[in-house]
């Protein structure tokens, strides 16, 4: 028997890359949404970019491709930032990652929404402690962190702020269990989260022993294959993430703790100064589109 969903209304504001597969995700589950961007027609936009890629790509996304339509159709986009939010439950923020842009977009919700809804960003990077004051609400606040949902990655991490209520938390694990994702629990207060920390604790240490010339980081990428069992190691996923965003948020993680082990190497940033970006630019720690980590030869002793 299906699990009664803990709230009904969701609202979503922003609907580029993730606030749109958040949106679709949360219709697919049976709730009601409504979606506001400040660029009018963004949610149909992304929709059809998203639908594109995942098609050109040939990803198997969470919601079955007959159901994409219905899910969208459901969803009601609407131009006022007040009328998306007046009878939400739960607000997710999904705008561009800047904390002046996301801070102003807390203070408009907390002026217009219910004052119980729950506020959560999906920032990947900013702890709602920075955001919380300007909506007026910190009891309710949450950071809600979805990495590339409708890709499959079912996950998702939840933190407090510095006055979030244990039953605002609860409600944030419960529905995002009714989306049958996992909830990652931050305790405290923890830059990157659950899962970005541990994948950036990896790319760390990868990225020293190639950077100071202590391994070739192909053969990190073998030993990573062969101890996991995964079709590919971390210089690879690096590549498809992109040199130049790794790099950036590297930069994040060093300016937060100034320690300079945690500095990407200079290595990386040649490489970025070179157009070597990854996938994206055709080459970056492998050639695409064949990278050679794909070969059978690759991993043969
Ligand atoms: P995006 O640029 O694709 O989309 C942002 C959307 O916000 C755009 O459609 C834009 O028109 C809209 N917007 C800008 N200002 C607005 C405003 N004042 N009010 C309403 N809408 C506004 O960005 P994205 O990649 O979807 O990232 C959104 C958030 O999600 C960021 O905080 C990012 O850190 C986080 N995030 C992104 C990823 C990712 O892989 N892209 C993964 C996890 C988390």
């Amino acid at each position: 028997m299906e699990k009664k969903l803990p709230l009904r209304r969701v609202a979503v504001i922003g609907t580029g890359i993730l606030g749109c597969q958040i949106a679709m995700l949360a219709s697919f589950r049976g709730y009601s949404v409504t979606v506001f961007d400040a660029e009018a027609t963004a949610f149909q936009k992304t929709f059809e970019k998203i639908r594109a890629d995942f098609h050109s790509k040939g990803i198997d996304p969470i919601i079955p491709w007959d159901q994409w339509d219905t899910c969208a159709k459901a969803i009601d986009p609407v131009i006022d930032m007040g009328e998306a939010v007046r009878d939400a439950e739960l607000i997710i923020e999904a705008v561009p990652e800047n904390l002046e842009l996301k801070r102003e977009v807390f203070r408009q919700i907390g002026e217009k929404a219910p004052e119980r809804a729950i506020l959560a960003t999906n920032s990947s990077s900013i702890p709602v402690s920075r955001l919380e004051s300007s909506s007026g609400r910190q009891e309710y606040c949450l950071n809600i962190h979805f990495y590339f949902p409708l890709q499959g990655t079912n996950m998702v991490d939840i933190m407090g702020g510095t006055q979030t209520l244990p039953e605002v938390m609860d409600k944030g694990v419960a529905w995002i269990r009714s989306l049958k994702f996992i909830p990652l629990t931050v305790k405290k207060e923890l830059l990157g989260f659950c899962f970005n920390r541990v994948w950036r604790a990896i790319k760390r240490e990868t990225l020293y022993m190639w950077g100071n010339d202590f391994v070739d980081f192909r053969d990190v990428d073998r030993a990573w294959m062969v101890f996991t069992g995964m079709k590919e190691g971390p210089f690879a996923l690096m590549d498809k993430v992109g040199l130049d965003v790794v790099y950036d948020i590297e930069r994040v993680y060093y300016q937060d703790s100034k320690d300079p082990k945690d500095h990407p190497p200079e290595a990386l940033k040649e490489k970025i100064k070179n157009g070597e970006l990854g996938v994206k630019s055709g080459k970056g720690f492998y050639t695409y589109p064949d990278p050679e980590y794909l070969s059978p030869e690759f991993l043969i002793p």
